[in-house]
């Protein structure tokens, strides 16, 4: 009897301890690992997500997730197992691959996508895509912005997201493509914005200025070319709301400038950071 009570105080304080630790707030463990170009894993203790993981095109400048980080997110092997989301910013050739993904969503079943609509058409008009893969459409978000729409957010499995349509860098050049600045918060309340290949032009941002100051983020992912311009700088610093900012899409040689701008940023694959600061 004594030995079934020791039992019961030891899963009850076993109990207490994981309760504390899943309500916890303050317990941020968020962290960012780069894999290459604009791809991105963020994890923290319950939810991983991937952006811009899957693409072919280097452009013979920008790089490539390594051969065998990219087998290990299609094998689902540690870190990259149990992944909840992918995100997608846009649907240019060094951002995303329609086959790759859809063969990873077929993998992993239980995987969310999130990505603009061009993107999610692309991978639903493959000839690989069958009849039975129609089975993976309650997986597919596809966000509908055009430009100067409203902010879309949506809370899917109890992680908070939201998107801007903002357009591709060279506007007004290009200005079809689907351009989506996302922000989305995870469970243990850090919050993370991936910017895609967005503009750097305040008057894209200024109309959100009111989405973004309701939520901070701790660690935003620019491309590099923010760091650049006054203009860039400012939209960063006083409009997106963001306590950091990492820049990605920095070319495999890194410009000069970058190196002595005193600004953080990814560029070798496997660089880790953490999301959340105080
Ligand atoms: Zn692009
Ligand atoms: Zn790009």
């Amino acid at each position: 009897m004594k030995r079934l009570r020791m039992v019961s105080l030891a899963v009850t304080l076993l109990f207490l301890f994981v309760s504390r630790v899943a309500v916890s707030h303050d317990n941020h463990t968020s962290s960012a690992t780069y894999l290459g170009n604009a791809a991105i894993l963020v994890q923290d203790e319950s939810t991983k997500l991937l952006f811009d993981p899957f693409f072919h095109k280097d452009f013979s400048i920008y790089q490539l997730v390594p051969e065998d980080i990219r087998q290990a997110i299609f094998q689902g092997a540690s870190p990259y197992n149990n992944i909840s989301f992918v995100f997608i910013s846009h649907a240019h050739d060094d951002h995303f691959s329609a086959i790759d993904l859809l063969n990873y969503l077929k993998r992993h079943a239980k995987v969310q996508l999130v990505a603009p609509k061009q993107a999610i058409d692309q991978l639903m008009a493959l000839s690989e895509f069958s009849d039975n893969d129609k089975s993976l459409m309650p997986r597919l978000h596809a966000v509908p912005l055009g430009y100067g729409d409203m902010a879309w957010s949506k809370t899917i499995n109890n992680t908070h997201l939201s998107a801007v349509r903002i357009p591709h860098a060279g506007w007004p050049s290009r200005a079809e493509v689907e351009n989506l600045v996302f922000r989305v918060t995870l469970n243990d309340g850090s919050t993370v914005m991936h910017m895609g290949d967005a503009d750097p032009d305040d008057e894209h941002y200024l109309p959100y200025k009111l989405h973004w100051q309701k939520q901070i983020t701790d660690t935003a992912f620019p491309p590099y070319w923010f760091f650049f311009s006054a203009e860039g700088r400012d939209i960063l610093d006083d409009i997106i709301n963001a306590k950091q900012h990492i820049g990605v899409h920095v070319p495999v040689e890194v410009p000069k400038r970058l190196i002595g701008s005193n600004k953080l940023f990814f560029s070798k694959p496997g660089q880790v950071a953490e999301v959340h600061k105080h």
